[in-house]
């Protein structure tokens, strides 16, 4: 092997290594998070600036700057010093683990049945608000007022929220079926015509 070429493999050993260690940063950085803000002690939806992080994750630890924030534009004097949750051990910012925890061990208020994990390749669960009846996948409500939704909504399983979804979206559309005992079913009766479930 001449010098010249193991020179030429050295350097390009070196730069799939930086590689690698800017794109784990890009990769494990994405997405919005769920922080509390240290100014209004209220939760707040931000993303980290993926493409600083990863480039200073080559030379150091990843540099954490937030490129978008709930509370922006507002003219506040904030320091982000919020991006340290973001890292912190045990403290989960990322609103799929936070939906995931709140889900857990839950029951659907209209099926009874348990509510599988939250997994974002399934049909989400969702909430139900019990004054409207309105019905909300989880993963449609502003992250960073999912833990607040969930204190005055009611879970629903997956297969539930998209039968009442569907339900409020074309009502003409779908069929009452009167319960066993004869009464008329109630608005948690009703699923889109075709449709089964499991009562
Ligand atoms: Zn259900």
């Amino acid at each position: 092997m001449t010098t010249q070429l193991f020179v030429m493999l050295l350097i390009g050993t070196v730069l799939v290594v930086y590689v690698g260690i800017a794109l784990t940063a890009w990769i494990r950085l994405r997405g919005t998070r769920v922080v509390i803000c240290p100014q209004t002690l209220e939760p707040v939806s931000v993303t980290l600036d993926r493409g600083h992080a990863a480039v200073t994750a080559v030379w150091d630890a990843a540099d954490l700057k937030l490129a978008t924030c709930t509370r922006w534009p507002l003219p506040v004097d904030c320091d982000q010093a919020c991006v340290s949750q973001i890292v912190q051990p045990g403290y989960e910012t990322r609103p799929a683990a936070i939906a995931a925890h709140l889900f857990e061990g839950q029951r659907c208020a209209i099926c009874r049945l348990a509510i599988d994990p939250v997994d974002t390749a399934s049909l989400p669960p969702g909430l139900l608000d019990p004054v409207t009846h309105d019905v909300v996948p989880w993963n449609e409500v502003s992250p960073e007022r999912l833990r607040e939704k969930f204190r005055t909504r009611r879970a629903l399983c997956a297969n539930c929220t998209l039968a009442e979804s569907f339900r409020r979206r074309f009502p003409d559309r779908v069929v009452d079926r009167p319960r066993q005992s004869g009464i008329t079913g109630s608005a948690e009766d009703g699923e889109p015509v075709g449709a089964t479930r499991n009562m």
